[in-house]
C-alpha cells in the first residue's frame, strides 16, 4: 500500500510539474533527454519496488517499526526520485545556458559525467538506499535559542543595574534573528544564534540616522549623536549635569563622559568601539551571572558585533551579538553587520533581519504542527555546493512562495511538492536573472511588520541584479543550482 501511494504522489509530482518542452533542441539533444528519461523512469519504478520490499520486511518484523517509519524519510525519498526526474532535464537546460553564456570548459560532458556516476551508483549498489539513513542532524535549535535569550536578558540586567549613571547607548530587549531563531540552519551541526540589540541612546543624547549612501537593496547610515540639554527646569532631584551648559571642568569632575567622548568619531556612533565596548562589557558581566558556574564563556573575535561561544563537556552554542539602531518605530534597522569588506566602522548597513525574523514567527504561528517549511530551508542550505548561491537567496525564494501558498499545504505530506515548488522557483530566478527583495517594497507584508514609509513604497529591489550584469555570476550560480540538486539527491541517497 505505502508503494501504491508513493507511485500516485510521485505520477501526480510528474504531471504537476512538467518541465518546458524542449523547443529548440537539436536532435541529439532531444534523443539524448528521451534516452535519460526513458533510464530514470525505469529507475524510479525499481527504486519505490526497493522501497516497497523494504517496507513489507519492516512490517513483517515489527508494526512497531513500521509505525515509527520516518516520514521524513519517505517525503525525502519521494523528492529523490522527483529530483531524479528534474535533475535530468536540468542537465539539458543548463549545458544549454553554459553554452549560451560562454562559461570556461566543456560543462556538458563535466555534468553528464557526475550525473552518471550518480546514476551508476544508484544501480551497482540499490540496497544503499534506505531510508532510515536519510536525515540530518537533529539539532535542539530552541535549548540554544532559550539558554542565548536568558543570557540576554541576564546582561540587560546588570547593564541597567551597573551603568545607569554612564552615557553608553542602552541595550534594549534583544530579539533573535537569523536562521537559528527562524527555525532553520545553514550549518545544521554549528549553527550560530544570532540577536540583535537595539541601542537607544542613553539621557542626555539624540540619534539621528543619515543616510549614507542610497543604493539599493544596500544602504548605509550614520548615527549622528547630538547632547540634549537637561537643565533641571524646576524639578528638583534632577542628577544630571547639562552636558551643553554646565562649566566643562565641573562636568569632568562630577559626571561620566559623554557618549560623544567614549564610543564615537566625530558625531558619529562608531560601530567598530562599540563592539569592542560591548564586548568588555560581556567579559566582565558574565562572571557574577548565574551561567558561568556551569558553562564556560569565550569571547571570538569579531570587529563589528560581539560573538562568543559557550561551552560545558561535549556541549557548546556560538551566538552572535549584533547591534542596531531602530528607523523610527519600525522593523528595520540600521545595523552594525556589514556584507561588503571595507566598510567604514561610521556605517551602520540597513538590516531588514528583524521584520525577517517576525514574518517567521508569523508564519510559524500560523502553520500546521507538522509545517515543513523549516525542513525545506535546512535540507537546501545544507546541500548548497559553492558560494554561487546563498542560502540568503534559497530564503527569499521560501518568504516569496510562504506568502503566497496557504500554510495548510506545508503539511508533512506535502514535502516533496513543496520543495519542487523552491526549486522551480529558485530555477526561474537564476535564469531570468530577477528575485525581488522580500521585505522592501512587498506590499504583502502582514500588517504587523513595520517598514518605514520609504521602503513600504519603494520599489522592490532585484537580488540578483548583479547575475544581470555579469555572466560568469550568471554561470556560477546556474552551476551551483545543478549542484544542488545534485548534492540534494546524493544527501537523500546517502543520508549524510
Ligand atoms: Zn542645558
Amino acid at each position: 500500500m505505502l508503494g501504491t501511494t508513493f507511485l500516485l504522489l510521485l505520477v501526480q509530482g510528474l504531471l504537476r510539474y512538467p518541465q518546458p518542452a524542449a523547443r529548440g533542441l537539436d536532435e541529439a539533444t532531444r534523443e539524448r533527454m528521451e534516452q535519460r528519461a526513458e533510464y530514470l523512469s525505469q529507475e524510479m519504478a525499481r527504486l519505490v519496488q526497493e522501497l516497497e520490499r523494504q517496507s513489507l520486511e519492516q512490517s513483517a518484523g515489527a508494526w512497531g517499526a513500521l509505525l515509527l517509519w520516518p516520514c521524513w524519510g519517505t517525503l525525502a525519498v519521494l523528492v529523490l526520485l522527483l529530483a531524479l526526474w528534474f535533475g535530468a532535464k536540468q542537465v539539458v537546460s543548463h549545458e544549454e545556458k553554459w553554452e549560451e553564456v560562454g562559461a570556461p570548459g566543456n560543462g556538458k560532458d563535466k555534468h553528464s559525467g557526475a550525473q552518471d556516476d550518480e546514476a551508476h551508483k544508484i544501480e551497482s549498489n540499490p540496497g544503499g538506499l534506505s531510508v532510515q539513513r536519510i536525515q540530518l542532524p537533529v539539532v535542539d535549535l530552541e535549548k540554544g535559542c532559550s539558554l542565548i535569550g536568558d543570557l540576554m536578558a541576564k546582561l540587560r540586567d546588570v547593564f541597567e543595574q551597573g551603568l545607569s549613571h554612564s552615557f553608553y547607548p542602552v541595550p534594549q530587549e534583544a530579539i533573535g534573528v537569523g536562521s537559528a531563531f527562524e527555525g532553520w540552519s545553514p550549518r545544521a551541526e554549528d549553527p550560530v544564534y544570532q540577536v540583535l540589540v537595539a541601542l537607544s541612546p542613553p539621557a542626555g543624547h539624540a540619534f539621528h540616522l543619515e543616510l549614507d549612501t542610497a543604493g539599493m537593496p544596500q544602504r548605509n547610515f550614520w548615527v549622528r549623536v547630538e547632547l540634549l540639554c537637561t537643565c533641571p527646569r524646576g524639578q528638583p532631584g534632577e542628577d544630571m549635569l547639562c552636558f551643553l551648559h554646565q562649566p566643562e571642568q565641573e562636568l569632568r569632575r562630577k559626571q561620566e563622559p559623554s557618549l560623544l567622548h567614549t564610543l564615537c568619531t566625530g558625531s558619529y556612533l562608531d560601530v567598530q568601539k562599540t563592539a569592542q565596548w560591548f564586548c568588555g562589557f560581556v567579559r566582565v558581566a558574565w562572571l557574577p551571572l548565574p551561567q558561568s558556574r556551569h558553562w564556560r564563556l569565550t569571547l571570538l573575535p569579531s570587529s563589528r558585533s560581539c560573538r562568543f561561544q559557550l561551552s560545558k563537556g561535549q556541549e557548546s552554542f556560538k551566538a552572535e551579538m549584533i547591534f542596531g539602531v531602530r528607523r523610527g518605530d519600525s522593523d528595520i534597522f540600521a545595523g552594525s553587520l556589514a556584507t561588503e569588506a571595507g566598510t567604514p566602522s561610521t556605517a551602520w548597513p540597513e538590516t531588514c533581519a528583524v521584520a525577517e525574523a517576525k514574518f517567521f514567527g508569523h508564519i510559524s504561528r500560523q502553520a500546521p504542527q507538522d509545517s515543513c517549511h523549516c525542513k525545506c530551508l535546512q535540507l537546501l542550505s545544507h546541500s548548497l555546493p559553492g558560494v554561487g548561491l546563498s542560502s540568503y537567496t534559497l530564503k527569499t525564494v521560501l518568504m516569496h512562495l510562504l506568502s503566497t501558498v496557504p500554510p495548510t499545504r506545508w503539511r508533512r505530506r506535502d514535502f516533496p511538492r513543496r520543495m519542487m515548488d523552491i526549486l522551480k522557483l529558485l530555477r526561474c530566478s537564476l535564469e531570468t536573472k530577477a528575485l525581488q527583495h522580500f521585505v522592501i517594497g512587498n506590499e504583502r507584508l502582514p500588517e504587523e511588520i513595520r517598514l518605514p514609509s520609504d521602503l513600504r513604497l519603494a520599489e522592490p529591489p532585484n537580488l540578483l541584479q548583479h547575475l544581470a550584469s555579469d555572466p560568469d555570476a550568471q554561470a556560477k550560480a546556474l552551476q551551483d543550482y545543478f549542484g544542488l540538486v545534485l548534492g540534494l539527491r546524493q544527501l537523500l541517497l546517502s543520508g549524510h
